[in-house]
């Protein structure tokens, strides 16, 4: 994520924290140093929690490649969420589990070294208090249970919406699970945002709107897949479609582009793929060399290929995972087309038009 600066790597993920957490750390300092011990064991805990659906996703073979700390909680950046119900139901119950875990674990020892009536003051008073540092071990512990109890209301994005989601997956099926879940989402925002309004709570009104716009964009997300899981490559492929061989001038590329729909090529010398150039890296080509040199100065020699026989979403998610906006197409050795972003964007805008 940007604006954010790695701390450490465990378990081949990078543990990054976002510049807006020092803000935090402004507000918390004058409080004095038992806040601030808060602030971090607060974090050490969110830590564990996005580690943990980390873990459950690695296992289940999907890459994490980092884990950022927000001043609102953690976010894990997976590269996909699994779609079998009971993956992404162990997933996303993993972090809030975690936390369960560490209070079981902490109960007994905490109780001898602080003493029952401070460990339980919370439950007797429902307050939580800095004011000696065993009240403020005794606030960090239950601090757990809020984590826990936040991330599993039944709401996107939160954890529990998808635990939701993931229980209504396997009786209706993952389009229709996603709606109800995304309307529950819906609604516990516009009870955040009443409270929030009736009572000037800045904060509720803020996690109201992050909560019902991730819920809006997941249903987007999801709606987006479904439309796409039912067409293949060979479906959409513009029909005709050129290629170069490396010997081939920017300059002569920039007439092709002008003459053709097509803004990006693949190079082919005999008959094999041996490169491809996309619109950026055609641009980026003459900007630096001029449009004397030849594509072959300019093209990518490694890049994913696809399948005529794939499925739009894989190739979405392909296009995603690399940062490219067009792909060439195999049909076993041989490339048959090019398939762009723009494609699969028409396509997705005339299957999805509603009458
Ligand atoms: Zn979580």
């Amino acid at each position: 994520m940007k604006g954010s600066i790695r701390l450490f790597k465990i378990f081949g993920i990078s543990i990054n924290i976002h510049v807006t957490f020092f803000l935090l750390l402004i507000l918390v300092v004058p409080g004095g140093i038992k806040w601030l011990a808060l602030v971090i064991g607060v974090f050490f805990f969110v830590t564990v929690h996005e580690l943990c659906h980390s873990l459950v996703a690695k296992y289940f073979g999907i890459t994490v490649h980092e884990i950022t700390l927000l001043p609102i909680g953690g976010i894990s950046s997976m590269t996909k969420m699994p779609e079998k119900p009971i993956q992404e139901f162990l997933i996303s119950i993993a972090g809030p589990l975690s936390n369960i875990v560490i209070m079981l674990v902490l109960f007994f020892p905490l109780k001898l070294a602080i003493g029952d009536s401070v460990l339980l003051n919370f439950v007797h008073t429902w307050q939580l208090s800095t004011a000696t540092w065993p009240l403020t071990v005794a606030y960090l512990y239950w601090i757990n249970l809020f984590l826990a109890g936040f991330n599993l209301l039944p709401a996107f994005p939160m954890d529990g919406g998808r635990v939701l989601r993931s229980l209504l997956a396997t009786k209706l099926g993952y389009q229709k699970a996603t709606k109800i879940a995304v309307n529950f989402g819906h609604v516990f925002a516009l009870i955040f945002a009443y409270f929030g309004i009736i009572r000037f709570n800045i904060i509720l009104v803020i996690i109201a709107v992050f909560i019902y716009t991730a819920a809006s964009s997941e249903e987007m997300h999801v709606d987006v897949k479904e439309t796409l899981k039912k067409f293949r490559v060979r479906d959409i492929l513009p029909r005709d479609f050129i290629t170069v061989t490396g010997s081939t001038t920017l300059a002569k590329i920039l007439e092709l582009i002008f003459h053709s729909h097509q803004e990006d090529f693949p190079i082919v010398e005999g008959k094999g793929l041996v490169g491809f150039a996309t619109r950026q890296d055609i641009m980026e080509g003459m900007h630096r060399f001029g449009t004397t040199k030849t594509v072959r100065d300019v093209m990518r020699h490694s890049f994913p290929k696809v399948k005529d026989t794939d499925s739009l979403v894989k190739v979405q998610t392909i296009m995603h995972e690399n940062g490219m906006r067009a792909l060439p197409v195999m049909k076993g050795a041989e490339v048959i087309g090019v398939v762009t972003i723009e494609d699969i964007g028409r396509v997705y805008a005339m299957a999805s038009q509603r009458t």
